[in-house]
């Protein structure tokens, strides 16, 4: 059978598929337990687990919303350059988006632009943190103190990455981590957020207690995908869903309908197994990182993110912006099964479904525009070998 790398993926143990079929039938103290993980590693005692972390991020900005004394505050500010689901989840909330444009070499926002915003009507400001990487949070979390606005730390991604001596997710007034099947660690489904001041952990505890279980067809499809899943991420049965047109596998469609409910907690021990192998990820994600960094430096139109100093990054994904559109396209073309990813193809503010409806700061978002124009990601996940990251710089240093 052909080899056929995914972008991104974790195996799943046949150890966390008997535990989550021996949950089905009885009630599970293992979500508890997940939390109590979470919050010993992050330091934020308190931790709310919800359906996905789109789910998760909008059930935040309600309850921020609810909590927040000035009725003109309804934007939310977010990178030019970030998850489409993210101004999925401000829309479903019933708030307004505000786009603020990014720094092409860090992904971070560009400083000038965050700080020269009007934040009269912001609620909140919302990081990124894509592909694993801290964006700069240190001078993200100071612009939103000094403005009197929250922050929301993005760390969907970034889940066990750290700056200082802080875990990201955590700057800010609360963090947001996602178990999805592309993250850090997953079950599937799954938003974690972890709120820091008592006030806002009060509110999110009752309003959590208030939303409905997940509609038992999602829990079904939730099974299945667990199978799928857990049969096809292999190299060498990838091709087989990817095969299947309609499965859109890759694709990151844009889309409001969130089911807004409590987290599959039968799914849980998955999350709980894979958080207990994650530095191991984390450290085998970091190797090849910086082997692609090694072999790539050389390259003129390739160019690799620049880390915020003093920061740790977990590298989800290696991105690259590779400067020259033709080599891009060739280099897209030709590595198809090796796990490339083009990840989001346009910048927030020219989702079409979006471009009527939000605000950009300045109207500017050149350096957004230009990353969803440049940006490859390469795979680091656990199945990437040495064959394979030799195949993926030779196919960059010999496109044209
Ligand atoms: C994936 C992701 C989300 C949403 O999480 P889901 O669990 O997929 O709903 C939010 N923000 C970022 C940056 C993400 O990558």
């Amino acid at each position: 059978m052909p080899r056929f790398l995914p972008p991104a993926g974790n195996p799943i143990t046949l150890e966390e598929l008997s535990a989550v079929a021996r949950c089905i039938f009885r009630p599970t103290p293992a979500p508890a337990a997940f939390k109590r993980q979470i919050a010993a590693m992050t330091g934020v005692p308190d931790v709310f687990l919800l359906s996905t972390g789109r789910a998760a991020m909008s059930f935040l900005l309600r309850t921020l919303r609810q909590q927040c004394q000035e009725n003109n505050r309804t934007r939310v500010v977010i990178p030019s350059y970030t998850c489409y689901s993210v101004a999925a989840s401000i829309i479903a909330a019933g708030l307004e988006v505000m786009v603020c444009d990014i720094d092409t070499t860090t992904l971070s926002y560009d400083p000038a632009q965050l700080e020269s915003i009007d934040y009269t009507r912001v609620l909140a400001v919302v990081s990124a943190n894509l592909y694993g990487i801290p964006n700069d949070l240190n001078r993200i979390e100071y612009v939103a103190a000094s403005n009197g606005v929250c922050l929301i730390d993005d760390a969907a991604q970034s889940l066990g990455a750290t700056l200082g001596n802080r875990q990201v997710g955590t700057f800010g007034d609360a963090g947001l981590f996602s178990l999805d099947k592309g993250k850090n660690i997953t079950s599937i489904n799954g938003g974690v957020l972890v709120a820091k001041n008592s006030r806002l952990a009060e509110a999110l505890g009752e309003g959590l207690r208030k939303l409905p279980k997940l509609h038992i067809n999602t829990r079904l499809a939730n099974y299945v995908k667990l199978i799928a899943y857990a049969a096809f991420l292999h190299p060498r049965t990838y091709w087989i869903p990817k095969s299947i047109p309609f499965l859109g596998l890759g694709e990151t469609p844009y889309d409001e309908e969130i089911e807004e409910a409590t987290y599959h907690a039968q799914l849980s021990p998955i999350a709980i197994g894979q958080l207990s192998r994650l530095e191991m990820t984390d450290n085998s994600r970091r190797t090849i990182a910086k082997r692609y960094q090694e072999e790539l430096r050389d390259i003129p139109s390739v160019r690799s993110i620049e880390v915020i100093p003093d920061s740790n990054p977990v590298y989800l994904r290696y991105p690259i912006r590779i400067t020259d559109p033709t080599i891009r396209t060739t280099f897209l073309n030709r590595s198809q099964k090796l796990g490339t990813s083009v990840s989001y193809p346009a910048s927030v503010a020219t989702i079409p479904q979006l471009r009527e409806r939000i605000a950009v700061h300045n109207n500017k978002c050149d350096a957004g525009n230009a990353v969803a124009n440049q940006i490859v990601t390469l795979p680091t996940h656990t199945f990437v070998n040495e064959g394979d990251i030799a195949s993926i710089c030779n196919l960059l240093t010999t496109s044209r």
